[in-house]
């Protein structure tokens, strides 16, 4: 069996809310942290463009975490669009379809994603892998859920006879909850980065600032980040 390195993380990073609380969360935990990003044909650039925001101002604004930000590498799966038009990638209406998930729901994405992300970090010689999902406030998408996940990951060790793991510290917790590990891991400063420079929105709308971030408001991305941050400012409120 091929023995990876436990003290390198390589951080599935799409730009959004929930993996830049991952990336920081690895940060936090590992020697090194790597990012890896899948091109899939997605409608919207901007998520892309957020990758490189959050990473630049984390280099910038946290000396500690500077030096143990490692490669950025892009992979292209655009396999994905070829096989099926979803509305993250054609220009379809953001409704819930027949099977009640959302059109957005682009069939066995995480699972490819988690396949060539193993794929990337074996050759590195990174042993663990880090993902932001979350079946808690999530938008019902199979493979986001641990059972997936973790049936997966345990193909993966055999396929590829290697002591790779998964770790996924978003799982369980709320979008508020996420918030909180955030300000646990980089305080209000590494909260406030996310919020800023961070992308959710399914339109790709980047132009009206709310409190939350930039998005366009309405679509279901937008209306979970907007709930979490209200969640999360409330309760820290609450607090005497
Ligand atoms: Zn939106």
């Amino acid at each position: 069996m091929r023995k990876l390195d436990h003290n390198q993380a390589l951080v599935l990073f799409s730009g959004g809310q929930d993996s830049s609380i991952a990336l920081i969360w690895a940060l936090d935990r590992f020697g090194a942290a790597e990012t890896v990003g899948f091109d899939y044909g997605q409608r919207h650039a901007i998520e892309l463009g957020a990758r490189q925001s959050v990473r630049r101002e984390l280099c910038a604004r946290f000396a500690d975490w500077k030096p143990k930000i490692g490669p950025d590498q892009m992979i292209s799966a655009h396999g994905l669009k070829d096989i099926g038009e979803t509305a993250m990638t054609a220009d379809l209406d953001i409704v819930t379809g027949d099977d009640d998930l959302p059109t957005t729901f682009v069939p066995g994405r995480n699972l490819v994603f988690l396949s060539l992300a193993a794929a990337y970090a074996y050759r590195r010689g990174i042993g663990v892998l880090v993902a932001g999902m979350c079946e808690t406030d999530f938008s019902g998408y199979p493979d986001c859920r641990e059972t997936a996940l973790n049936a997966q990951i345990e193909a993966i060790r055999l396929g590829m006879d290697c002591d790779i793991r998964l770790e996924t510290p978003l799982m369980h917790i709320s979008k508020a909850a996420s918030w909180r590990l955030a300000e646990e891991v980089g305080g209000k400063d590494a909260v406030a980065l996310i919020n800023e420079h961070s992308h959710s929105c399914y339109r790709g709308v980047r132009v009206t600032r709310h409190e939350w971030g930039y998005g366009c408001g309405e679509c279901p991305a937008c209306e979970l980040r907007a709930k979490g941050w209200r969640d999360y400012v409330h309760a820290a409120s609450d607090t005497p």
